[in-house]
């Protein structure tokens, strides 16, 4: 891992055992916005729309004090009509294929940050966010997690993502911050980031709509937050719910994992040392794992959620019977999964062995 550089909050606990140094106390108002043009022009950033053009807060062009993009309209950007375009907030929506309607993105992390400030807000049910700092400048990103899971994705051999939820960059924006209205859009490329962004915002959506409907009949996923995986590289899906119970993966399936549920392909020679790495790791890093390498005609939102749908009732029947009979009905699929590799009888097996009767009960559980 290189060095990563942030700013933080002057409250912020770094997470134990993180390596970190202070590199500089620095005073950020979060308001008046000259101090942070100031620290833009003096690194070679000079914000050139202040104030019609002018290139240097301190010689604004006369402007209008009622612009409220006007950094002489005091406060910041807040004089005159009341309106602030300074203070970034918007709609977040993810299209449907189905409905064909885009629908909000609900409780998804949003970040607004320049290299001076950071702001985290969450959308809430309408798919609205709203900051409260101020911004001249400022990039958005949206980080597909909150409180109930994470989704994780990965494109190549870009392993470090599996650390991360998958984030969506809005790039970096300036002018009016007050109407961002942005929709994700399915990408025809399964290897696309477009696609993953899609897939990590549908599921996303999915695990809020399954609580919505599930929890009246008593139906709760964990209360830790899932870790869910998507990957452009296989087509399985399954709910071994690894960092919910722990590190408890037999040694003997890793790779047989790997290969089915996150990468069934050749990574390259630049992966072949991770190759060996990964399937160790996943074990801390995914409870639900979801492959989307699938023709475009299989995967369409309603496609997506059925499968994640399915996946959710594993978790909520993890949630009621624990750990061992997970440990138990996970092994089971694992151990028929790699005694059938490459025929149909693949993860279920023949059905009349030791293990096929908790393998009955767990998918027939996840079939309602
Ligand atoms: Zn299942």
């Amino acid at each position: 891992m290189p060095w990563f550089y942030t700013v933080v909050d002057a409250n912020f606990t770094p997470p134990s055992g993180i390596q970190y140094e202070i590199l500089e106390q620095v005073y950020i108002p979060n308001y008046n916005l000259l101090l942070e043009a100031e620290a833009f022009r003096i690194t070679g950033n000079p914000l050139n729309n202040l104030c019609d053009g002018g290139t240097d807060y301190r010689l604004p062009n006369p402007c209008d004090p009622n612009d409220p993009n006007c950094m002489d309209s005091g406060g910041g950007g807040t004089g005159g009509g009341g309106v602030n375009t300074n203070r970034p907030q918007g709609a977040i929506r993810v299209f449907d294929i189905n409905l064909m309607d885009a629908r909000p993105l609900r409780r998804a992390m949003v970040v607004a940050k320049n290299f001076l400030k950071i702001e985290t807000v969450y959308t809430d049910d309408a798919g609205r966010f709203t900051c409260t700092k101020n911004f001249n400048r400022v990039t958005i990103t949206i980080k597909f997690k909150n409180n109930h899971a994470q989704i994780k994705g990965l494109r190549g051999a870009r392993l470090w993502q599996l650390f991360f939820p998958v984030e969506a960059n809005l790039g970096r924006l300036r002018g009016e911050l007050n109407n961002i209205d942005r929709t994700i859009f399915r990408n025809d490329e399964v290897r696309s980031r477009g696609m993953r962004h899609w897939v990590a915002a549908t599921v996303h959506n999915n695990v809020l709509e399954f609580s919505d409907m599930a929890n009246p009949d008593e139906l709760f996923l964990p209360n830790n937050q899932i870790k869910i995986f998507i990957s452009p590289g296989a087509s399985a899906a399954s709910a071994p719910m690894f960092v919910q119970r722990g590190p408890v993966i037999p040694e003997i399936h890793k790779l047989y994992f790997f290969r089915k549920f996150i990468a069934n392909l050749s990574l390259g020679n630049f992966a072949l040392y991770y190759y060996s790495w990964l399937p160790s790791h996943l074990s801390r890093l995914v409870d639900i794992v979801f492959g989307y390498n699938k023709v475009l005609e299989l995967l369409d939102s309603d496609d997506i959620s059925e499968t994640i749908f399915h996946e959710l009732v594993h978790a909520a029947h993890y949630a009621k019977v624990g750990g061992d009979w997970w440990h138990n009905f996970v092994n089971s699929e694992l151990i028929e999964g790699a005694n059938n590799d490459g025929t149909d009888w693949d993860t279920y097996g023949h059905g009349n062995t030791e293990r096929s009767p908790i393998i009955a009960l767990g998918e027939s559980w996840a079939g309602i």
